[in-house]
């Protein structure tokens, strides 16, 4: 615990902490079941502005464990993700994430009215195409993201089968927070890039500890770490789903559109 009950108390006297309520993991990685979290203050924003500026999320990782009930460098990356978009949405609601992009579409437009051929779903090709013209629709769009439409996974609240099976088995831990740059590093490895997504599963205190354990082990062992760990990936995904559905304001194509959420982010 990083609090004790006493300490506790005095902190949430402070009016500004809230009950983050259910997190994506659905706590399946923790001892305890509730956190408290109260927007970021400028001495946290200082610590954001030192990762943005460093490419280093340790600071990131300083700046929540100052803002949140629970140790900040053992949540997992899912549930990490997540508080660090509460906290984005949270400590600078009138300023949203905005996404900008550029319509690389084509379109068909009307050549005496200029009135464009919407590309939705079910597309309609006009009858007579010798009244449009074809051209790149090129529409820069600029549209900000709320939290409505960004997508949360959960791991299964509830349901007995669901739960035995997201059980992690002896061996393997989830991949935390404090693990973010060591998964860096090894994602710009040549040699281990491919392997990571596994990896990060098997138990270890760093990044380096849960590779060293996979190659120590016997060729048979190391394999079977590498079978299981990219089972679990599959199945305990969590945290938010960073595509949002974004629609050109011109044309009206629709596409996915990432949101690449960094400390940078909350720099608008
Ligand atoms: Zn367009």
């Amino acid at each position: 615990m990083k609090y004790n009950e006493n300490q506790l108390q005095l902190l949430l006297a402070d009016s500004r902490y809230q009950d983050i309520g259910a997190l994506p993991s659905q706590f399946k990685a923790y001892d305890w079941k509730q956190m408290f979290i109260r927007p970021f203050g400028i001495k946290e924003f200082k610590l954001v502005s030192k990762a943005a500026a460093l490419k280093d999320m340790t600071h990131m990782i300083r700046a929540i464990d100052l803002v949140i009930t629970q140790d900040a460098g053992t949540l997992t990356i899912g549930d990490f993700y997540y508080i660090m978009m509460w906290l984005r949405i949270h400590s600078i609601p009138k300023t949203p994430v905005v996404v900008n992009w550029e319509c690389g579409e084509r379109v068909l437009v009307h050549k005496q009215t200029n009135v464009v051929v919407p590309n939705e779903e079910p597309y309609e090709l006009p009858e007579d195409l010798s009244l449009y013209r074809e051209e790149p629709c090129g529409t820069h769009n600029t549209e900000a993201v709320y939290k409505s439409e960004i997508e949360i996974i959960s791991l299964d609240e509830e349901g007995e089968e669901n739960f035995a099976k997201q059980v992690l088995p002896e061996g393997f831990d989830f991949p935390r927070a404090k693990h973010i740059e060591g998964l860096g590093k090894a994602l710009a490895d040549p040699e281990r890039v491919m392997l990571t997504a596994a990896a990060q599963w098997v138990m270890g205190d760093t990044v380096v500890d849960k590779f060293k354990r996979m190659e120590d082990a016997s060729d048979e062992e190391g394999m079977a770490m590498l079978d299981t760990g990219t089972a679990l990936n599959e199945l305990l995904q969590h945290g938010l789903k960073e595509v949002v559905q974004i629609k050109c304001r011109r044309c009206m194509k629709a596409e996915p559109y990432h949101i690449n959420l960094t400390p940078t982010s909350f720099f608008p």
